[in-house]
């Protein structure tokens, strides 16, 4: 058989099990908008948790960047590295509580790059079961060690930290602070309090807690500083810039040392063309805006409660999740299917995740809120999905 033979026939039967993914391509998407083939979807689908994506400061300021050149040129160590990228480390820093930032083109890269400079095949790594798909790349590539315990299950990661603790080398511990799929928190004072006892380094990515959750002190640095904590109890802190700071790219903040050392050693932040100045220019606007709007991540909190409450009256299978992050599970892959492609039907676009996404039978909607988003665009979705879902018999309401 030929390579294509053999190819079509493993993507026909990701078809036949429901579990072809198709690239949707839109035309826009002005937050909470998705403009498609010459009409308007309102979109719950997106990351831009605060809608800067579409700020005219945002886009004026990423315009401007682009005077700096449409490209980096080169890798960060070579001639890629503006003033602009200085700029927005220096922001990031600042906004998280932590010594030094250094940015990164893509979250993706910059967990895969820490976990392979951090650790070796010495070492331990020590991941929840749902972390993300770069996180658990990451932990492959990087040929620790590797353990892993059931979803935030304290008892779990205490076993596993016994395990590691009875091996040479070091320990890592990496859980995302918000889970992508499911919007359910970590315990982070707990993890933080059971690495320390076992004198385990704890890593948290921030993709989804970065810019809309955080202390008094940083009210934007994400779920660690919601939990309490700061850089001495989590030294490695990821956050991207693609959700919250609706852009491109993603950073690793944490000590000086930490900064200087992936500079050295993280092969994808070495060798990889250097962020876009105009990138780098969009994320310092975004960050200033979300510095000097505090509403915003009060009026994402304000729909995430209407949300839930609304859809708690009309008895939808709400998960646990106080986030952004609303998932619906509905368990079979023919029926998110069909729901998503109803609720497009009537106005609105919602995620659609299926395995290996997720675990098998765990197939969700998964619907986002953005502080984009207004009461009544909200409301409007949860009656289309009252009605889809009771059409599909997807729930008993
Ligand atoms: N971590 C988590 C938890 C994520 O949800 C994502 C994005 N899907 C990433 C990392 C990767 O970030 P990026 O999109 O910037 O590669």
């Amino acid at each position: 058989m030929t390579l294509d033979q053999i190819l079509r026939q493993r993507l026909d039967e990701r078809r036949r099990r429901n579990l072809y993914r198709e690239v949707k391509t839109l035309d826009s998407v002005p937050n909470p908008l998705a403009r498609v083939d010459g009409g308007e979807l309102i979109a719950f689908s997106s990351n831009d948790y605060l809608g800067l994506a579409s700020r005219p400061e945002v886009i004026a300021a990423q315009q401007a960047g682009a005077e700096l050149g449409a490209g980096a040129t080169a890798s960060h160590l070579v001639n890629g590295h503006l003033q602009i990228h200085q700029q927005l480390q220096y922001d990031l820093a600042e906004i998280t509580g932590r010594e030094a930032a250094l940015v990164f083109s893509s979250g993706y890269m910059a967990n895969v790059g820490t976990l392979c400079a951090l650790l070796g095949r010495v070492d331990n790594i020590i991941s929840d079961k749902l972390n993300h798909a770069s996180l658990i790349d990451g932990a492959r590539l990087c040929g620790a060690n590797s353990l892993r315990f059931p979803h935030n299950d304290l008892d779990g990661l205490r076993r596993q930290l016994r395990r590691a603790a009875g091996r040479d080398g070091n320990i890592l511990v990496a859980v995302d602070g918000v889970y992508s799929m499911d919007g359910d928190l970590a315990p982070l004072a707990e993890i933080a309090r059971l690495c320390r006892e076992f004198d385990a380094w704890l890593m948290v990515d921030e993709a989804h807690g970065f810019g809309v959750m955080g202390s008094e002190q940083f009210p934007l640095a994400g779920s660690c500083a919601a939990a309490g904590l700061d850089q001495s109890q989590v030294p490695v802190m990821m956050g991207t810039l693609g959700k919250a700071a609706g852009n491109a790219g993603a950073f690793v903040a944490g000590s000086r040392a930490l900064i200087d050392y992936l500079v050295q050693f993280a092969r994808p932040y070495i060798y990889t063309t250097g962020m876009p100045p105009a990138v780098a220019a969009g994320c310092v606007a975004a960050v200033n805006l979300m510095r000097s709007e505090p509403a915003l991540p009060q009026r994402l909190e304000s729909n995430i409660a209407h949300f839930r409450h609304r859809a708690r009256q009309l008895n939808l299978p709400l998960a646990d999740s106080p986030s952004a992050i609303q998932p619906l599970l509905l368990g079979c892959e023919e029926t998110v299917m069909a729901v998503a492609a109803q609720l497009e039907q009537r106005g609105f676009l919602v995620g659609a995740i299926r395995p290996p996404t997720v675990p098998a039978g765990t197939a969700r909607l998964r619907i986002t809120l953005s502080a984009a988003h207004c009461h009544s665009q909200i409301d409007a979705l949860l009656d289309a999905l009252a009605v889809v879902l009771q059409e599909n018999r997807a729930v008993r309401l």
